[in-house]
């Protein structure tokens, strides 16, 4: 009815620089109190094909642009997300379940960097020349923007993962049209707004909402894109590469994650503690980083355990808008079922709950009752051949398990399908080198974690996916390179 849908924010498509309504919509809710609040776009074909001609006709303007115009504009873009920080972190964390205090300390502000650290990066790239003195040539080679870019991204880290994509997709020339997550919405719809004010030209960046199945396909398939960068799960980037392979399209995948920490006996466990607290729950464990294997020294393994879960125990959970909550509310009421049943399984083969899930009781406000919430949970006594060793679970849960040797560690954290981020903790110099270069792992973080240079290359081993992208990486990816030979 008029009446209900008033109260609803209501999402639309952004093409050619014009907010346009969609004829059907879908149910978006807020995790933490399990309402619908929002109605977002349910795009298909047309909608695509709007917004991929809007883009494709502005690309000769767009990419004839030098890289210092376009740098001026994504830096005015900063600014204006970065001005309206507060509005953006609020709604990130209403749409997304995601703590208040996480949107406003990691997803917004690393929003807002993406777009200064392309608008500098996209300054300073240089290209090659050979000379061949002998036959009277030069060689160089010449880069230039590859068109109209896809761009899909998750539900996790809505607004930083949808700008990790358009702000090096932008800053070398093409066009793009992006699909966020149609879970979590509105903070791109509403950066959407500030593109005309920061002197993005019209149809340079279009947005179009809609589920995967239908909006997310017809832009895998769309003739005019050659270009897709997805971050999501395994399984969409194979219908992805599946989809897309007729028109053998340029495809970045970043992709899911079973990542360990190894915890050797001689690590400082006053800092990798609280560290590995941090990697397994932060976001809800809703990271693609987030460990969810922790390998500890036998020597150790005792004295870890009492320390971790005594810890984990201390994370509060619930409203998402609290400032003093650690741990907000999952993605969705299907989600928390799936990670639910993890910690059931793991149960039923024998595996200890030390902390958490069925073990302690979760007190949550009144407004929060039927919010999709869940405790920090902890799981030993667990084989690696468990599903909850193998599989990705994208929650609050973690395995902590023992081992004896640095032969041994290594193998195990290798037994893997994955292969994305990876944490080694020891006090040994030459340990922690070694162990690094053997992990199967596209980053690892050695007595830290998430602590990330842009400049250099990010993406995932074996299925956590193909591609890198970082300041060359991405260059690299959203430019057409060509070899040019000059004779004299
Ligand atoms: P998902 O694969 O279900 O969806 C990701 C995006 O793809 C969404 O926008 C979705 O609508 C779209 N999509 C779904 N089916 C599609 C199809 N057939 N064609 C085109 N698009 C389609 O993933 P999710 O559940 O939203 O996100 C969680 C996953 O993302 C986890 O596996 C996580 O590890 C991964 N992730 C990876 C990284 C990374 O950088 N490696 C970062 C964050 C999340």
């Amino acid at each position: 009815t008029m009446a209900h849908s008033k109260t609803l924010l209501v999402l639309e498509n952004f093409i050619g620089g014009k907010f346009v309504p969609c004829s059907s919509y879908i149910d978006s809710y807020n995790p933490s109190t399990g309402d619908i609040y929002c109605r977002v776009p349910d795009s298909g074909k047309e909608e695509v094909e709007a917004a991929v001609k809007a883009a494709k006709d502005v690309f000769p303007i767009w990419s004839s642009k030098s890289p210092l115009e376009r740098s001026q504009i994504l830096n005015k873009l900063a600014d204006l997300i970065e001005h309206d920080l507060e509005a953006f972190a609020q709604a990130e964390s209403k749409d997304q379940g995601k703590t208040i205090t996480f949107a406003r300390t990691v997803d917004i502000p690393r929003a807002v960097y993406n777009f200064r650290f392309f608008a500098s990066s996209i300054l300073h790239h240089t290209t090659e020349c050979t000379e061949m003195a002998t036959m009277g040539c030069v060689h160089y080679t010449s880069r230039t923007p590859v068109g109209v870019a896809g761009l899909i991204s998750p539900w996790n880290l809505p607004l930083y993962l949808l700008t990790w994509k358009i702000a090096p997709a932008i800053a070398c020339g093409n066009t793009v049209v992006a699909k966020p997550s149609e879970m979590t919405s509105v903070t791109a719809w509403m950066m959407c707004k500030l593109l005309e004010k920061a002197g993005v030209p019209h149809g340079v960046v279009n947005v179009v909402f809609g589920t995967g199945a239908k909006a997310g396909e017809a832009l895998v398939c769309h003739p005019d894109v050659p270009l897709i960068s997805f971050t999501g799960s395994t399984l969409t980037a194979q219908r992805i590469t599946e989809k897309s392979a007729p028109h053998c399209k340029r495809l970045s995948l970043e992709l899911g994650g079973k990542n360990p920490a190894i915890i050797f006996d001689d690590a400082d466990l006053t800092q990798c503690i609280p560290m590995t607290l941090r990697s397994s729950f932060a976001n809800q464990g809703e990271i693609c980083l987030c460990t969810s294997r922790i390998f500890v020294q036998r020597g150790i393994y005792s004295e870890f355990v009492k320390r971790f879960v005594a810890e984990a125990k201390k994370w509060k959970v619930g409203n998402p808008s609290d400032p003093t909550v650690d741990v907000g509310a999952l993605i969705s009421k299907e989600h928390l079922e799936k990670v639910r049943s993890y910690v059931k399984k793991a149960q039923a083969e024998g595996a200890r709950v030390l902390c958490g899930e069925g073990v302690d009781s979760l007190a949550l406000p009144a407004g929060n009752q039927k919010g999709y919430f869940m405790l920090p949970t902890v799981i030993t006594e667990v084989k690696d051949e468990s599903c909850c060793m193998q599989e990705e679970i994208f929650g609050p849960v973690t395995c902590v398990v023992a081992f004896d040797t640095e032969e041994e560690v290594i193998a195990r954290a290798n037994s893997v399908k994955y292969g994305l981020a990876a944490t080694v903790w020891s006090s040994n110099v030459g340990r922690v080198h070694r162990v690094a270069q053997r992990l199967q792992s596209g980053l690892v973080w050695t007595n830290c974690w998430l602590v990330r240079d842009l400049n250099l290359p990010f993406g995932g081993m074996k299925a956590s996916g193909i591609g890198r992208e970082g300041a060359k990486d991405s260059y690299e990816f959203f430019t057409e390179v060509k070899t040019i030979t000059i004779k004299h």
